[in-house]
């Protein structure tokens, strides 16, 4: 039996289609689920019973439970339990304009970035699509309110569970359900360059934002092994190719880590890497985690590099410091709750 939540309106649709229903059956159970967010077939009055009762055989609504919470002024960090008793987390960002959920995508996560704690735990399993869905779900219920940008950027790479993922992303764009623009949404991946060659095809208007780090291969293979996988040349002829055909300017995300790669020279070279690409780099400053041989870098540096690559015409923004007083670099809440 499948969850509802993870199923697309135009899976839907198929679905009234082949059991004879009427196709428009889609957009009522679609308006019950995620307008008036009803949790049981039978509590969908203009469904016919016979009707509810296939539903009723076919999909079931079983939930993920929030186990944890961590509260800083503008931030939330949740730990949620699901079925099988693995965990998994999201942070709730409030923001001027609206309120930003970052959201998990696997439990644990292969790619071993030597920085990230969400590595320390290998990967366990892919998130199911409804697994992805129901975080925004229960937020939105427990909280009493709206997300209105969705980031994947929680644990895990969404390109490593790239099906589910799209299907994810489908089910919150679709205008019939959550609704989410696609200009708010954002996945965020360390660059498997096949799921992105897939991901331009379907020329998503969604924002793609690609974890950098570096400026040249020896380092970047360094910090994170999937470069030796798929190193910066392919990666970055990729994104051009990206930028081409989706018409899209995409992120490059670069953490700030204290003498590693926060040089001069570093942001010089990382200039050169991007010049005239539709594309903009969001420095991130660290977030101090158990990998204890990485620091923040200090904030002159911080300023040089930033000034460095604005006065080479690169874009460039300093993400603003979310929740290091709740432990919201990846895997940490998992981590200390775990302990
Ligand atoms: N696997 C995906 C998405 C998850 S990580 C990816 O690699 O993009 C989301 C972002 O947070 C990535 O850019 C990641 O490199 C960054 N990140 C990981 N650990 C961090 C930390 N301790 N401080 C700041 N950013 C971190």
């Amino acid at each position: 039996m499948k969850n509802i939540y993870g199923v697309t309106f135009s899976q839907l649709e198929d679905y009234f289609t082949n059991i004879n229903d009427k196709k428009f059956r889609a957009t009522q159970v679609y308006d019950w689920l995620y307008k008036k967010r009803v949790k049981s077939f039978d509590d969908m009055p203009n469904i016919k019973k016979e009707i509810r009762e296939k539903l009723n055989s076919d999909f079931n609504f079983s939930d993920i439970k929030i186990i944890a919470e961590n509260k800083g002024k503008d931030v939330i960090k949740f730990l949620f339990e699901l079925n099988d008793g693995e965990k998994i987390e999201a942070v709730l960002m409030l923001h001027d304009y609206g309120n930003s959920l970052c959201v998990s995508s696997q439990v644990g996560c292969n790619m071993s970035c030597t920085f990230c704690e969400s590595g320390r735990l290998k990967k366990v399993r892919n998130l199911e699509t409804h697994e992805m869905v129901l975080q925004i779900l229960k937020i939105e219920e427990y909280l009493n309110m709206r997300i209105s940008h969705v980031v994947l950027m929680g644990i895990g790479e969404p390109f490593d569970n790239y099906d589910n993922v799209v299907k994810f992303i489908s089910i919150i764009n679709s205008g019939k359900g959550i609704d989410i623009g696609s200009r708010h949404i954002t996945v965020s991946t360390c660059g498997v360059i096949p799921k992105i060659k897939e991901f331009m095809n379907l020329k998503s208007q969604v924002n793609l934002a690609i974890s950098l780090h570096a400026p040249n291969d020896e380092l970047r293979s360094r910090l994170m092994p999937i470069n030796k996988a798929y190193p910066l040349k392919e990666l970055i002829e990729t994104l051009k190719e990206y930028i081409k055909m989706t018409n899209r300017r995409v992120t490059f995300e670069y953490i700030l880590l204290n003498d590693v790669n926060d040089s001069k020279e570093n942001a010089i070279e990382l200039a050169k890497l991007i010049k005239g690409m539709n594309a903009y780099v969001n420095l991130i400053p660290y977030n101090e985690t158990s990998h204890i041989e990485y620091k923040k870098s200090k904030k002159e540096n911080i300023d040089i590099f930033y000034d460095t690559l604005k006065k080479n015409n690169i874009n460039v923004t300093v993400r603003r410091e979310f929740g290091s007083e709740v432990s919201a670099a990846c895997g940490q809440l998992r981590a200390n709750y775990m302990k």
